[in-house]
């Protein structure tokens, strides 16, 4: 027997309807590319979106349709969004930080047929503008007065592009599995794969990422995502915000910690959200200046683990409540939330600490597993480590055009339908999932595995460390023994012994590193965290004292 419901297909355009008609008046506010800081509202945000549909069907565009996007966070992003997903075209969010032959190649495969550019990429989109087979239409994302000259092809302003188009135009209507949007993952393995995310599981995602114990946003709250619409749909911000009515704070080209600050506090921001190294920079900053943040109430962290020295300033020092999270392009991203459980609250301060470190429990839309290389569950006894797999309506099921596919229906599953995360992972008797390593990060010594993360969320808690990183190195006993490559803070010079000396006792003594190393700079990567890839390539040939002596 079917349930006697309305059907009420689950699509994004409803998020904006909603928030135009519940919250017209509720700001959005962006640190322009130009510089100023402009204010808009929900209900001008809806209206410039309609007349960005309608600008795209005036060039030729129809559902299904790929418009990409080079862009920072900003209020013309937020239009270009939803005009482009409420229309049943493809919003596809190209990571500006690649290289231009990636960025090149993804728009290619995608087959972007408008590409709408934040000015700061101009020399970019000139770069590669002769190399795209499908980009009819290249729009800068500013007024005629500040659109940069092209040596190769036509920029349109975003303001002509849009002006004069009607400020209506239909959303919807189409079945709720339709492509919303594609991301491509960053490829460290192997060519990008275009995550397609759907209508549905955006909209779902988006319900689920805003629980009570995930971002657990409202009306009262101000916004700001640091982290990019271009990382995964800024974990769901981007519609979580307009969702639930929450003022919006987009940070436009500048994620400095000075800029962040400044937006921090003039905005009287009160949930805010990035990865790690945004944090190191605003921490960085407030230490110097000695600055305290005076409405800011909880920071989702995540994207890599939360360092220990993070978790503590923010929580001890400044009062500010951590989110850990856990997630992966292809989960839209969220998969687990460090909000601590009753159980945790009954602790005392030292064990809540490790268990925050923890990358936290199952949202609800989320199942998740450990398993041998075989596939059999190990236990949830929080020392068993197993390869994570999960599933889900917000889990990708196939790559765009079955790129990676495991089986003949294209899919990029395990045999038993879960998506394997490649991601290492322990699961403790509360639920709570600790990440121990990307599965081709693990320091693989004398047969057991060592955790790089465990080492580097120690070492970046030492004095005089901007940042730290450990990698296998080869070595003719053990196979691989770890190697700390450590950035110093500008000025200091922390030593091998000092650091040693800070780490010893903190892990098991066959976890120690055989080495330090110091680097004037460690590599990211294009969603910021550390290039693992290119540290080995750095390192492939360093010998380590202990690889000497065993020889
Ligand atoms: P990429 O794999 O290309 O970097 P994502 O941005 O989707 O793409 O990154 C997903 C990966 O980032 C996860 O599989 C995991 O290894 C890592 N990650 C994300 N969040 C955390 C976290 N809180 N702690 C540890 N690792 C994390």
């Amino acid at each position: 027997m079917l349930g006697l419901m309305q059907d009420w297909p689950l699509t994004v355009d409803r998020i904006l309807d909603h928030a135009k008609i519940n919250f017209p008046r509720r700001e959005a506010v962006t640190r322009s590319v130009e510089g100023p800081i402009s204010r808009t509202t929900y209900g001008t945000v809806w209206r410039r979106a309609k007349q960005v549909t309608n600008a795209l069907i005036e060039r030729g565009i129809r559902p299904g349709d790929r418009v990409a996007t080079l862009a920072w966070n900003t209020e013309r992003h937020l239009e270009a969004w939803f005009g482009t997903m409420g229309m049943g075209a493809v919003l596809h969010t190209v990571n500006p930080r690649l290289f231009p032959e990636q960025i090149a190649w993804i728009i290619n495969h995608a087959e972007d047929q408008v590409l709408f550019f934040d000015t700061t990429f101009a020399p970019i989109v000139d770069k590669i503008a002769p190399h795209l087979k499908t980009v009819k239409t290249f729009v800068a994302m500013t007024d005629r007065d500040h659109v940069p000259k092209s040596e190769v092809t036509h920029f349109v302003a975003y303001e002509d592009f849009i002006h004069g188009h009607a400020q209506e135009a239909t959303w919807g209507g189409f079945d709720e599995n339709t492509a919303a949007g594609l991301c491509y993952t960053s490829g460290t393995t192997g060519e990008p794969k275009g995550v397609l995310y759907s209508h549905r599981s955006n909209v779902l995602h988006a319900m689920a990422a805003n629980q009570a114990d995930v971002f657990g946003c409202g009306a009262s709250d101000v916004v700001l995502p640091v982290v990019p619409m271009f990382h995964a749909n800024a974990w769901a911000i981007a519609f979580v915000a307009p969702m639930c009515g929450s003022k919006l704070v987009m940070p436009g080209a500048k994620l400095d910690g000075a800029s962040i600050y400044e937006l921090l506090e003039t905005e009287k921001v009160t949930f805010t959200a990035a990865v790690p190294t945004v944090w190191l920079m605003l921490l960085n900053h407030m230490r110097e200046h000695n600055l305290k943040l005076s409405t800011l109430k909880r920071v989702a962290i995540g994207g890599s683990a939360v360092p220990e020295a993070v978790l503590r300033a923010f929580e001890e020092d400044y009062g500010v409540e951590v989110i850990h999270a856990w997630g992966m392009t292809e989960m839209s991203p969220i998969g687990s939330i460090g909000k601590l459980l009753p159980e945790h609250h009954a602790m005392d301060h030292e064990s809540r600490i490790r268990a925050k470190l923890k990358q936290g429990r199952a949202l609800f839309t989320v199942d998740m597993k450990i398993v041998d290389d075989e596939g059999a569950p190990k236990p949830h006894d929080g020392k068993a480590f197993g390869r994570l797999l999960v599933r889900g309506p917000a889990v990708a099921r196939a790559y765009f055009k079955n790129a990676g596919a495991r089986n003949d229906k294209g899919e990029c599953l395990e045999p038993d339908g879960f998506f394997d995360t490649g991601d290492v992972a322990t699961i403790d008797e509360l639920g709570v999932m600790q990440i121990t390593d990307r599965a081709k990060d693990v320091i693989k010594s004398g047969g057991e595995w060592i955790s790089s993360i465990d080492i580097e969320n120690i070492a970046v808690g030492a004095e005089g460390v901007a940042n730290a990183a450990v990698i296998g190195v080869a070595h003719p006993k053990w196979d691989e023994r770890p190697l700390l490559i450590v950035e110093p803070k500008p000025g200091a010079e922390p030593t091998r012994e000092q650091l040693l000396a800070f780490i010893d006792g903190k892990i098991a003594k066959w976890w120690m590193p055989d080495d330090v190393v110091l680097v004037e700079k460690i590599p990211l990567g294009a969603t910021g965290k550390i290039n693992k890839l290119a540290l080995r390539e750095m390192f492939k040939d360093y010998k380590l004292p202990s690889a000497q002596a065993a020889e």
